[in-house]
């Protein structure tokens, strides 16, 4: 089967092609992803008027430049996979209509696909992983943890009931001057820091269950700057790195002991072969990685981490999530909504009618 997938619930519109098989690795043909930092650079985040009129701009072209890239023309695609949410709903509605608009001209199948399960299946996609497996999903806008036990069958065991880890990376990056993104900038910093000097509080591990917490953390940086700043009236090279190593300490140590937790809830499951799969930006942390290695060898579980390329935003892993769905005997029609929330715990958006 020969799958175009659309992704524009953010800033990123993004369209691909990718051929499954019955019982093969899937294989990505061309996955194009059009980046809008540029339009959104000037305003301290996405504004969605915004990316909502850059994807409706972009969508076709990307279209068009996945089929170019595969070699292909619309005759060669055999069935349509779409974002329905959850996200900024003016993206997801460009999104939508576009795929409605392909399907209705050629009479393809339809699928609407939840862009956190694209996310989710990316294990299945890169390194065939078999279900039941645990998620972390750990990005800029998302903390938590999954039981993966099919496409459309998802168990979240907890989160962030705050910011995620990537928003906090960013948000430390700003207090300290850095550069965006901050993530990779606090990792590189942290590299010649001292992750001992500063003890940043772990919050939430003195509670049961795999929720989290990051904002506190970030509060507690800003206090300690501000201290050395009164101190010293300034910040060393090396106060800055020891801001980072222990901010990114912390991070790490949370994420481990709820992962800890998480992985002894999912082997209640008794699968055959454990698995801890990790996707979202802050995976990329060699620190935090290790921190969750660590942890899933403990209990000999095999730990899979996609490409980055794969584990941000990407149309691939909507069309492959709507590979898996349109086996399951999954179809959509112009009914299909675009939803700006949708649990994954939750089943297709024709299937719940519109709104939140
Ligand atoms: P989402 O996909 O959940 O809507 P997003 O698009 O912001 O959110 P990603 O693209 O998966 O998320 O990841 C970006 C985030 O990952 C940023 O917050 C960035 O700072 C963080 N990040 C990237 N590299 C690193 C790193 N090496 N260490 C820590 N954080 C990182
Ligand atoms: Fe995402």
């Amino acid at each position: 089967l020969t799958i175009l997938g659309l992704e524009s619930s953010c800033d990123d519109t993004a369209a691909a092609l990718l051929r499954m098989e019955p019982d093969g690795p899937a294989q990505i043909l061309s996955s194009v992803v059009l980046g809008q930092t540029a339009l959104h650079a000037g305003f301290g985040g996405v504004v969605p008027e915004i990316a909502a009129r850059a994807h409706a701009e972009k969508l076709d072209t990307c279209v068009r430049e996945a089929l170019m890239r595969a070699g292909m023309t619309l005759a060669d695609v055999e069935a349509v996979a779409v974002t329905a949410g959850p996200g900024l709903i003016g993206g997801v509605i460009a999104g939508v209509m576009c795929a409605k608009g392909i399907a209705a001209g050629t009479g393809l199948p339809l699928v609407g696909v939840n862009h956190l399960a694209g996310h989710a299946l990316t294990p299945r996609l890169t390194d065939q992983v078999a279900y039941p497996y645990l998620m972390l999903l750990v990005s800029g806008g998302h903390c938590q943890f999954l039981i993966v036990r099919g496409a459309d069958d998802f168990t979240r065991l907890g989160g962030t009931i705050d910011d995620a880890p990537g928003e906090a990376f960013d948000k430390v990056a700003r207090l300290l001057g850095l550069p965006q993104p901050g993530g990779p900038m606090v990792e590189r910093e942290a590299l010649s820091g001292d992750e001992a000097r500063f003890r940043f509080p772990r919050p939430l591990l003195d509670r049961p269950g795999c929720d989290m917490s990051f904002s506190g953390l970030k509060t507690a940086l800003l206090r300690a700057r501000d201290t050395i700043v009164a101190e010293n009236s300034g910040l060393t090279r090396q106060d800055r790195a020891d801001l980072c190593a222990g901010f990114q300490a912390s991070v790490r140590d949370v994420l481990a002991e709820k992962t800890r937790r998480a992985l002894a809830a999912y082997l209640d499951d008794t699968p055959a072969q454990p698995v801890l799969a990790v996707a979202g930006g802050v995976a990329a942390n060699a620190t935090i990685r290790l921190g969750l290695e660590t942890v899933a060898s403990e209990i000999g579980a095999r730990f899979v981490a996609p490409p980055l390329a794969l584990c941000t935003d990407n149309a691939a892993m909507i069309a492959y999530a709507g590979g898996e769905l349109l086996a399951l005997g999954r179809r959509d029609d112009m009914t299909l909504v675009a939803r700006p929330r949708w649990p994954l715990d939750q089943t297709s958006p024709a299937m719940l009618g519109s709104g939140r």
